[in-house]
């Protein structure tokens, strides 16, 4: 197995005369990555695929980032004919692709399988799931979490890992605990970044390092909850009646879905029936059906369409079409209205400062203001509109708390790279940024306070001047 990725490009020259050779001595061929097995694959909280390359590069000790930079882009964009993007903006924005749909998907997924020898990455993408659809709107620009999840799975000493459930833009809620996603540190308040950097483990922030499961909260009671929760186990059910029939019959194509809709449409001349039931206006209606230049609605339009109509995309698919036409005959109103936009409450004093002082005294974690603010169930607007000092003063304190964090992980760093520049020269080799570097992680040198230690490490040894 390899050590580093720029070793192991240099490799692919070499592992592709072995594989032949081993092809024709019958020796069974070696992967040059671990062949992971991805994780929950027959469930609804199966892997994605950036997950899983997260995975091999922790597998691997490298920085997924790094990996993903040396192992995956100059081959899939070099295949695809385009220019390569550079590794930190890949890294936090462009890299959900790889989870999607389209030619970047693709040649990801057949590049990773050749590197792992698996042949079942394809299934960690979007079209395995939900099929042919556009991926427009289908997929988070940044991964969310269940805090609850990681917290029990971290406890059951299970393996952390980032289901594609998770990056689905229409998913809010975990269906295990009922409880919201998260897409924000409660630390740092961060979004985080697709693929982790060097210094982060499975389940960390990506940018402050800060564990990001947390024990269980309630919502019962929660009107807005409860209401996010019926559309949201509708979804999740959907989810699986998609998952189930892509695993059985292979993907999904949706153009029968738009026929029989089309279908029923004009026979039944129900147009402006299903507008007035579902919110969406006829003239949206007639494009998603027109035959020569059909336009796609999103995977989230396609979905609150069939949800007040009380059917599955799966039954109009298979022309079983009787609850659309109970939808259609109700004519006006619906009885199974999308949730709305939380309202606004009368803020509960007593409870907003008990949490406030909590988090002041220490008791609670130092949460951000998005975070305390999430917890209580208010927007953050409201919160500093009636508590601006409370506000500011846990702003203040969970600004300290990043800053010393950081601190204390640049001191971590500081040391690793003075005892691999004490071990460079005590092996008889002199201690060069590049023998140093070998010996840490990829990209540790880059940062400014790495070369810091380093001189200081050399000034100890005497090689350099004070
Ligand atoms: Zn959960
Ligand atoms: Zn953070």
């Amino acid at each position: 197995m390899i050590d580093s990725p720029a070793f192991a490009v240099r490799l692919l020259p070499f592992w592709r005369e072995s594989q032949e050779a081993s092809q024709e001595s019958d020796t069974p061929a070696r992967s040059r990555l671990y062949s992971l097995a991805p994780y929950a694959i027959e469930t609804v909280f199966r892997e994605s695929l950036t997950g899983y390359i997260n995975r091999l590069g922790w597998t691997h000790h490298i920085s997924p980032r790094a990996f993903a930079a040396e192992m995956i882009l100059p081959h899939v964009m070099r295949d695809l004919g385009q220019p390569l993007p550079g590794a930190a903006r890949f890294g936090a924005h462009e890299a959900m692709s790889l989870n999607g749909t389209g030619p970047f998907a693709t040649a990801g997924v057949a590049l990773l399988n050749s590197l792992t020898m698996r042949t079942d990455l394809q299934l960690l993408t979007l079209p395995w799931w939900v099929g042919d659809l556009p991926r427009r709107g289908q997929l988070r620009a940044t991964p969310a979490w269940c805090p609850l999840c990681l917290a029990e799975w971290r406890k059951q000493e299970r393996p952390l890992y980032q289901p594609l459930l998770w990056m689905f833009h229409i998913v809010t809620i975990c269906p295990r605990h009922r409880s919201p996603l998260l897409d924000q540190c409660p630390c740092c308040q961060k979004r985080q970044m697709i693929l982790a950097t060097t210094n982060t483990q499975p389940g960390e922030c990506t940018s402050c390092g800060t564990f990001l499961g947390q024990d269980a909260r309630s919502f019962s009671g929660d009107p807005d909850h409860e209401q996010q929760m019926d559309w949201q186990e509708w979804v999740i059910s959907v989810l699986n009646e998609l998952l189930t029939t892509s695993q059985a019959c292979g993907q999904l194509q949706w153009e029968p879905f738009f026929r029989h809709l089309a279908n029923y449409l004009k026979a039944h001349q129900a147009y402006s029936k299903l507008a007035r039931v579902t919110g969406i206006t006829r003239q949206a209606l007639h494009r998603w059906v027109k035959s020569d230049d059909p336009y796609a609605p999103t995977f989230q339009t396609l979905l609150k369409f069939c949800y007040v109509c009380k059917v599955t995309p799966l039954q109009v698919m298979r022309n079983q079409l009787d609850h659309l036409q109970q939808a259609s005959l109700r004519g006006t109103g619906n009885d199974s209205s999308l949730p709305q936009r939380p309202v606004r409450r009368v803020v509960d004093r007593e409870c907003c400062q008990a949490l406030f002082q909590a988090v002041l005294d220490g008791r609670e974690e130092p949460l951000g203001i998005s975070q305390v603010a999430q917890r209580l169930g208010y927007d953050e607007h409201s919160l500093m509109q009636h508590f601006p000092q409370e506000c500011a003063e846990i702003t203040r304190r969970a600004k300290a708390y990043r800053k010393q964090r950081k601190e204390q992980r640049f001191a971590l760093i500081g040391e690793q790279v003075r005892q691999a520049t004490l071990a460079v020269h005590a092996s008889g080799h002199s201690p060069s940024q590049h023998a140093v570097q070998s010996l840490l992680l990829p990209g540790a040198m880059c940062i400014p306070e790495s070369k810091v230690a380093w001189h200081a490490a050399l000034r100890e040894l005497g090689l350099e001047s004070r």
